[in-house]
């Protein structure tokens, strides 16, 4: 079958409207406020090998100091936006971080994490060297060792395992990774089932209702170019990508669009916006249904691109078999399946007003395929059922034709570099039920926060077990279960915790292995943060200025301060020793690519990939320079400046030849595998879904025993009002929320973002507060299924009555036998009666410190905050996986004794807490005795024929 090619005739035809526009806007004249580049305030590239600027702390006096300035990207959160590292010349030390111009997706902007970087290099705590445990484990106490010795001890225990067949055995968890696909080539090189991420306690409900649409997992709106922008969070201030987003949501504000967000709290991003919809946490779907209700009932709908782009036809044959095949039959269908969604349901579900509802919807419906919406954590990461937010969300998207417009919403991958690597691992031949246990087999992705109740139950064991930058004992739910679990070393052999600075995980690990911060290690970044494609380069900045002088150095911890390392030698170091003699095959993985034989190093591993990202040979040339010197040099690279309508690129020649179209559905299939979908007589690539289109139907969750859910719908989350006992003082905590200046546990070794934001009292209305008789200040006693923690009561009329909010940031603590972030951190007792009830309670704030920053004796806060996820049971979600955040808590005045930062969690009943969402699940196999549907992305994704049971 031969491609038919879109002609002058056909093109002018779809600008006057005559025939359906089936190319759209693919390279607009999109003007930008800032192109990268463009902040002239900046000290212009020519002159970053030589910078000159005046020492502020010689004021008055002029005394010039002369800079390096390196690019680099901020480690602080996944947005990865640039930043320039100022090295002087003269004392060979970082002197600040600023935004680095040339970032296409920052622009020179960062948020108030990324100049903290400094704090972060210069933190007196941090730790310098490698250590290992001595004594028991958690006991606190360590010596340093070599590089050398831990490489050794470590990749010997591994290259056991592996030559053993247990495979399985060896995990690698990562917080966020920041790089791209580094650790998937190591691992397929080492053929382990080994991946386990922190997923499941962010965004694996969003990713799963964005799935189910159009087989990609995660939204990249295009704020800066739309009309009107939806938020299902507070993300203009916080979030995801936030800092690039945030520019583009003002930027869009500025031309003129409109914004609603979604939030029961008065957020800063509420503030902002034009329409505050404080929704009952969980009614989201509700909402966005009655919207697209208000939307279909109108005839605000995009007919074309719905016509095109929706499986409807296999929805009338599957759903309504007599109806009849036309278009006008399923909207008429579509009404009928969403007469229920009434805006006045709406605002029984939600609180926010039916009016309001059907305004937004109208300006939605009105907005078109200039519709931009934003769902990651938040709502489908806090309840159950909460996938069924981002599907609802999709939902108006696709009705709205906004999906991968300009102005609307891309899948996250239009707008995401994938690298070229100088050698590609087989995949895996193994499959760890471990991460993928055969409950969840939607999951997306590792079922990892129930890793402790797994290990508890016998599933399995841990010879070797990475954490990566991640620190589940304090970040995740139920941190008590997981202190058990890495206490017993018949569960968990060797913890290796590679981290740049300590945290409460590190404490029961067996080796700390310092890791770089932003300005210390290379990554590759690439990120979906609007509608254009770019890489950026992290990279050791004193390793780049020790290059520049002409004093290159083997390994990145010879020029970072004491022993810091970065993951990336140090991965390759590891395999290499792993498979001393090659037997093993894994050595073949990390050979250069240009010297035969011989071990890859750093700078080959990334020329490799820079000389294969389209574009870029061209314009280093340009330059006179390598690919590699010109991402040392620029730090950053647009590829494609324009995204969109990806799903319209026509199936190439090459892959037509021999297809065959199914007559029904229009599928093509070449040798067995779908590659694109013919559309008015032509053949496109479509979506990565088995009808290559937008499913508003799901032949998927039927036949994987869901079939009530095989089209969008709402569901009752956990905490729904009718589920909670209002008389005995039960309300919903939201306990997600972010401050814009701290991120998770990766912050608290900053001083200047820990005197910004120190205290996470619990939010109440004064209507609530006054039922309880609390006033600002008051200790309250929070109850939840598995425990309680003492906190202080804000009470404040941004929060929506009837539910109560915490962020999750603060609460970092240490015992007194621990080092660490004492910026941020209180000093704990805890007690472990042996039986599964434990108990904290804080010796001390936080106190001023003797050290070389003399900015650790002027500490003046003392109150560190309440470490409220250590008492959160488990919630997974039964179909997507996600730990459903949102817990019930009792709320009530303390009792005789209770003090301030008070912790009691009794373990025993967290596992039956697991154990009861455990019975919700409909597990695996599904059709052909599968663990998980074929066309369903997978973290690592193994060999094929793993995935049959
Ligand atoms: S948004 Fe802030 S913390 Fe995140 S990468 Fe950008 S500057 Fe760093």
């Amino acid at each position: 079958m031969a491609q038919k090619k879109h002609t002058i005739i056909e093109q002018i035809a779809e600008k006057l409207g005559i025939i359906p526009n089936l190319h759209g806007e693919t390279e607009p004249a999109l003007p930008r406020l800032t192109e990268p580049g463009d902040l002239t305030s900046f000290p212009p590239p020519d002159k970053w090998d030589d910078w000159a600027e005046y020492d502020p702390k010689a004021h008055p006096r002029k005394v010039k100091r002369h800079y390096s300035i390196v690019p680099t990207t901020c480690f602080n959160c996944e947005s990865a936006c640039g930043l320039t590292a100022y090295v002087d010349k003269e004392t060979g030390e970082v002197r600040k971080f600023e935004g680095n111009p040339y970032h296409p997706a920052s622009r020179g902007r960062n948020c108030a994490k990324g100049p903290a970087t400094i704090n972060q290099i210069t933190d007196p705590d941090r730790i310098l060297y490698p250590l290992k445990r001595v004594g028991a484990r958690g006991a606190g106490q360590w010596e340093r060792v070599s590089w050398e010795e831990a490489l050794n001890d470590i990749a010997a225990r591994i290259g056991k395992a592996i030559s053993e067949g247990r495979n399985n055995e060896v995990a690698y968890h990562v917080g966020r990774p920041g790089h791209e696909g580094y650790m998937d080539r190591v691992l397929q090189a080492w053929n382990v089932d080994g991946h386990n991420s922190h997923t499941n306690i962010c965004s694996s409900g969003a990713r799963f209702g964005y799935n189910l649409w159009y087989g990609y997992d995660r939204p990249s709106p295009d704020h800066a170019n739309a009309k009107f922008i939806l938020l299902i969070s507070a993300h203009l201030e916080s979030g995801h990508y936030f800092n690039p987003h945030a520019q583009r949501i003002i930027e869009g504000k500025m031309k003129g669009a409109k914004l609603a967000v979604m939030d029961p709290r008065l957020s800063n991003t509420a503030s902002m916006s034009d329409y505050w919809m404080p929704t009952y946490p969980g009614s989201e779907a509700a909402v966005l249904l009655a919207m697209v209700k208000v939307i279909l009932d109108e005839g605000l709908y995009n007919r074309e691109y719905m016509e095109n782009w929706v499986n409807w036809e296999e929805y009338l044959k599957k759903v309504h078999p007599g109806a009849p095949m036309t278009f006008e039959s399923f909207i008429e269908k579509l009404r009928e399946e969403y007469k229920e969604y009434t805006p006045e349901f709406a605002e029984k579900e939600s609180g926010a007003k039916a009016a309001m509802v059907v305004d937004v919807a109208r300006q939605i419906g009105q907005a078109g395929t200039r519709f931009a919406s934003h769902n990651w954590r938040s709502a489908a990461s806090g309840n159950l059922g909460g996938w069924a937010v981002s599907r609802a969300l999709h939902f108006l998207q696709v009705i709205t034709g906004s999906v991968g417009t300009v102005g609307g919403t891309s899948p996250n991958t239009w707008n995401k570099f994938k690298p070229k690597f100088f050698d590609t691992p087989p995949a895996q031949k193994f499959w760890n039920e471990l991460h993928f246990p055969n409950e969840y087999p939607l999951a997306f992705f590792e079922m990892s926060f129930l890793l402790p109740h797994f290990l508890k139950e016998g599933r399995g064991k841990l010879d070797v077990y990475f954490t990566r930058v991640f620190n589940p004992v304090w970040t995740y739910p139920d941190g008590f279960s997981w202190i058990e679990a890495l206490s017993d070393e018949r569960k968990v052999g060797l913890h290796v915790a590679l981290t740049p600075t300590w945290n409460e995980t590190a404490f029961f690990a067996d080796y700390v292995l310092p890791m770089g911060l932003a300005s210390e290690r290379h990554d590759l970044n690439s990120y979906e943060t609007h509608g254009a494609t770019w890489i950026a380069f992290r990279q050791p900045v004193l390793r780049e200025v020790a290059r520049r002088a002409g004093k290159p150095v083997e390994f990145t911890y010879e020029a970072n301060p004491g022993e810091v390392w970065e993951e990336d030698e140090f991965w390759i170091e590891l395999s290499w020793r792993m498979d001393p003699d090659g037997s093993l095959g894994i050595r073949d993985h990390f050979k250069s690519p240009y010297r035969p034989g011989e071990k890859v190093n750093i700078d080959e591993y990334y020329q490799f990939i820079f000389e294969n990202v389209p574009g870029l040979p061209d314009v280093a040339r340009k330059e006179g320079l390598t690919e590699l010197d010109y991402m040392r040099k620029y730090g950053a690279y647009e590829v494609e400046p324009y995204s969109y309508n990806k799903h319209l690129k026509a199936v190439p020649e090459a892959q037509l030849n021999g297809s065959v179209v199914d007559p029904e559905t229009g599928v093509i299939n070449k040798d067995g595998a779908n590659v694109g979908v013919m559309v008015q007589g032509k053949a496109y690539v479509g979506f990565p879904t088995p009808s290559r289109k937008n499913e508003f139907y799901s032949q998927t969750m039927v036949d994987w025993k869901w079939p009530e859910y095989a089209v969008p719908t709402y569901i009752r989350s956990h905490i729904h009002p009718d589920s909670l006992n209002k008389d005995a003082g039960e309300y919903c905590l939201v306990p997600t929320f972010r401050l814009p200046t701290l991120i998770h546990s990766r912050s608290g070794n900053a001083k200047w973002l820990t005197e910004i934001s120190n205290r996470n009292p619990i939010w109440m209305h004064p209507e609530d507060a006054n039922r309880f008789g609390f006033k600002t200040g008051d200790l309250v006693r929070m109850n939840t299924d598995i425990g309680y923690f003492i906190d202080k009561v804000w009470v404040t009329e941004g929060m929506k009555p009837g539910v109560v909010a915490c962020s999750h940031h603060l609460g970092r603590w240490r015992r007194q036998q621990d080092a660490g972030n004492r910026w941020a951190t209180n000093t704990v007792n805890v007690q472990n009666d042996g039986k599964g009830g434990w108990k904290m309670s804080t010796v001390s704030g936080i106190r001023p410190f003797a050290s070389d920053d003399p900015d650790s004796k002027r500490i003046f806060w003392s109150d560190g905050g309440v470490h409220q996820n250590i008492t959160h049971a488990v919630h997974p979600d039964p179909i997507s996986g996600m730990h459903c955040w949102h817990q019930r808590v009792r709320i009530e005045r303390p009792q005789p004794g209770d003090e301030y930062g008070d912790i009691f969690v009794d373990t025993n009943k967290s596992f039956e807490i697991y154990r009861e969402w455990l019975k919700m699940t409909r597990p695996a196999p599904g059709p052909d005795g599968l663990r998980r549907p074929l066309w369903f992305a997978r973290a690592l994704r193994p060999d094929k024929s793993t995935f049959y049971l």
